[in-house]
């Protein structure tokens, strides 16, 4: 939004000619651009204020945009500087505050300042009530936590008395927005989930076994792709005690291609447990206790099994209710699940499948959504403001660690090379031999030649392997060997290894 844009907004009075947008950025004009933070805490019951020396009086942080044209940026800056808070986050990007502010001459650093008006945008911002705070000598004397309402009694600005009760309504005005938003979920999405749900194979009935695998392997595969591996595991291993029983080669083999291979292995530990108390775990709290089972899984086959109402919130559903509450919070699955459980309806598995479907096929991972189509749009407060491309925050990035990987494919009259690995990433699983070091020259084989050497790179969640494959032939090897069609057939050779097959 430009300055000409939120100036409209404040007061439409405004004679274009009193206007020069250029010099109202910086100190030049009769009106000087300012950004403050209004400060609160996650409650909203209480607000960070400053004493203030030029004002005499208890006030918001804030401070001339001198030429910088990011309102949000000048405010959150300021912010810190004048309180030591190192952390905070916005609330909503709608200012609680726009408008212009009267200010009397006084002296600054020993000048004169004369008296001018300010042309003032607000944001407010949630700061965490354990951050350490500290005054700045040279513009306040006080930096301190008071209640919301006793910023009105502790001004000693009588012109400023309406502006913080007006931002203090403005600040409430859009929680209560949130909050509806919120509120009016369940009645907007299960209607829209009724008309839209796609017909899934786990989605033909609620048994729980089934829920389980669907939601595990979801985690790692796209609905599409995900369709064919439910359908082939649920042929092979229909029951949780099929699971139970199946050999771990059988497991890897129908995990193949899924990848996160410990995860196959975590439910087959729980299966064995299930089995053993002979009947499936129906509230989070016993499904969180099993391996491989957190708060996600066990929330979503509480819900679409056992109709509790209890939340399942994923990256999805983070996007989906950021856009919605316009949350800036970074990773707010927890607060999200608190904010759900009171509003869960008494048909709590389709309320959790219909917030997936939301995110799977209106409120897109990737792509523009397509809010046109969306059972919130009236009420979703991203949309509303313009702020969809913000949200949801992402935590930063874990840099790739990368990694150079050395592979042999050694082809013998007897088969091919082929170990378990031991260590690191997919420890346990089978491996054409490889290392971290180039080792040609060590290799336990007799009489080989190099037929061919290829690079492929393969990118695991936290690591990149740069991989060399050498293809050789060899008379003999001290490795295990295995005929080609045994190993197509029966081993699970993970994507990282499985291109040297092909
Ligand atoms: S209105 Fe648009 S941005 Fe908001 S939830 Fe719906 S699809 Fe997502």
């Amino acid at each position: 939004m430009t300055l000409w844009e939120l100036t409209k907004r404040v007061n439409t009075e405004i004679r274009p000619e009193r206007f020069d947008e250029e010099k109202h950025y910086t100190r030049e004009g009769e009106v000087h651009c300012t950004s403050s933070a209004f400060l609160v805490n996650e409650t909203l019951d209480k607000a960070l204020v400053v004493y203030h020396n030029i004002y005499d009086s208890y006030t918001w942080v804030g401070g001339h945009n001198d030429g910088e044209r990011d309102f949000l940026s000048v405010a959150k800056r300021e912010a810190m500087e004048e309180t030591g808070i190192s952390s905070l986050t916005l609330f909503s990007s709608k200012p609680v505050h726009l408008g212009f502010l009267p200010v009397k001459e006084h002296v600054k650093r020993g000048e004169i300042v004369k008296a001018h008006t300010h042309l003032n945008v607000t944001f407010a911002f949630l700061v965490s009530e354990r951050e350490t705070i500290r005054v700045k000598e040279d513009e306040n004397s006080d930096v301190r936590w008071i209640k919301i309402d006793d910023l009105c009694t502790l001004s000693k600005e009588p012109h400023m008395i309406p502006v913080f009760r007006e931002t203090i309504e403005n600040l409430r005005c859009i929680a209560s927005e949130k909050r509806e938003a919120l509120q009016k979920l369940p009645e907007k999405l299960l209607p829209w989930y009724d008309e839209n749900k796609r017909d899934l194979p786990w989605r033909k009935d609620k048994d729980a076994y089934r829920v389980w695998v669907s939601e595990i392997m979801l985690q790692q595969t796209r609905v599409e792709a995900g369709k064919a591996y439910f359908e082939r595991f649920m042929r092979e291993l229909p029951t949780v005690y099929d699971l139970a029983t199946c050999s771990e080669e059988k497991l890897m083999k129908l995990w193949e291609g899924l990848g996160y291979y410990n995860r196959a292995r975590n439910m087959q530990k729980t299966a064995k447990l299930i089995a053993e108390k002979g009947e499936f775990p129906r509230t989070k709290e016993e499904l969180v206790s099993f391996p491989g089972i957190g708060a996600y899984t066990a929330g979503a086959v509480a819900s679409i099994a056992f109709d509790q109402k209890e939340p399942a919130v994923d990256g999805n559903v983070v996007r989906v209710l950021s856009r919605i509450t316009e949350e800036y919070r970074v990773d707010p699955k927890e607060l999200f699940s608190s904010m759900l459980r009171p509003i869960y309806p008494d048909r709590a598995g389709d309320f959790t499948q219909s917030l997936m479907e939301l995110g799977a096929t209106v409120c897109l991972p990737n792509g523009d959504p397509l809010c046109e189509r969306c059972p919130m749009r009236e009420l979703c407060q991203a949309r509303k403001n313009g702020t969809i491309d913000l949200l949801p925050v992402l935590p930063k990035k874990r840099e790739r660690e990368k990694k150079n990987i050395f592979v042999y494919c050694i082809r013998t009259p007897n088969g091919v090379a082929l170990r378990k690995r031991t260590s690191g990433v997919l420890k346990g699983m089978w491996e054409f031999p490889s290392f971290e070091e180039e080792c040609l020259s060590s290799l336990p084989i007799e009489h080989a030649e190099v037929t061919e050497i290829r690079t492929h790179t393969h990118i695991f969640t936290h690591v990149e392997w740069n991989m060399t494959c050498y293809f050789l032939t060899a008379e003999h090897t001290s490795f295990e060997t295995y005929r080609e069609d045994e190993i197509r057939k029966n081993l699970s050779i993970p994507s990282a290894f499985r291109w040297i097959l092909k």
